[in-house]
């Protein structure tokens, strides 16, 4: 990536509300409800994040890592591609009943740079339609494949008035290859208050990174909705009813 664009990227979430863009979380919004349980929690630091799951549903992953998440009492969001979610369906109920969130990944997570503006916003709305037949509801969260957006592919968005989200914290779990490759990366991760992971439940190294990170003794990881960090809930209950019926 040139300088220019870097430094272009860094510039957005300065300049652009968090409703409209978001890559890591503002602190001191916490009032989701989510209540904390774990006995030790206590008696270390609290560090509040979002743990973010993209590219499933997945049959065997996705129901072990829901699993390890209600154990530790995280709750994640997960970015689901539509026709992953077309073929196991039951999963994205499960992942909601049990307190998640969705958003939306695009239909079949084609390459960016092969993806035209029209297509991509026509594989946004299609997943759209998919979810809300599975769920009666309509993610506002958008997170493009690979993070890569044109400028024309993020006003669509935002014309629809949705939130594209990105992360801050990427520990690239898709290339591990070892059980050990996850452990190093959890233990010399340092969280920051408002830090977006991504990861990915495509993946079997998500379910393990979730169970160490919850079990770090010096400090306490609490996993939010990535919804949790943005101002304007009610905004967002409105946009629920707005986009796609
Ligand atoms: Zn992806």
């Amino acid at each position: 990536m040139s300088t220019i664009r870097q430094l272009i990227k860094k510039a957005i979430p300065a300049v652009i509300p968090q409703r409209l863009f978001l890559d890591h979380g503002t602190p001191g919004l916490h009032s989701d409800g989510h209540q904390d349980t774990s006995p030790t929690s206590k008696q270390r630091p609290t560090v509040n994040v979002s743990f973010t799951f993209d590219d499933g549903p997945h049959p065997e992953y996705t129901p072990r890592l829901l699993e390890v998440l209600n154990h530790y009492h995280q709750r994640g969001t997960f970015f689901v591609i539509g026709e992953k979610a077309q073929q196991h369906p039951e999963l994205i109920e499960r992942i909601l009943d049990e307190g998640h969130e969705i958003g939306n990944h695009t239909f079949s997570h084609s390459e960016p740079s092969e993806t035209s503006n029209r297509h991509f916003l026509e594989e946004i709305k299609q997943t759209d339609q998919l979810l809300n037949q599975i769920t009666g509801r309509t993610p506002d969260l958008v997170r493009p494949p690979k993070g890569k957006l044109t400028v024309r592919k993020m006003l669509g968005l935002w014309l629809q008035r949705r939130t594209v989200v990105l992360w801050d914290t990427d520990p690239r779990d898709y290339l591990m290859t070892d059980r050990t490759d996850i452990t190093d990366w959890c233990q010399q991760f340092h969280p920051q208050e408002g830090n977006i992971c991504l990861m990915h439940d495509n993946h079997p190294y998500a379910i393990e990174a979730v169970k160490q990170l919850s079990e770090r003794q010096d400090i306490h990881i609490r996993s939010h909705i990535v919804s949790h960090w943005l101002a304007h809930k009610s905004y967002q209950s409105i946009i629920n009813q707005q986009v796609v019926t």
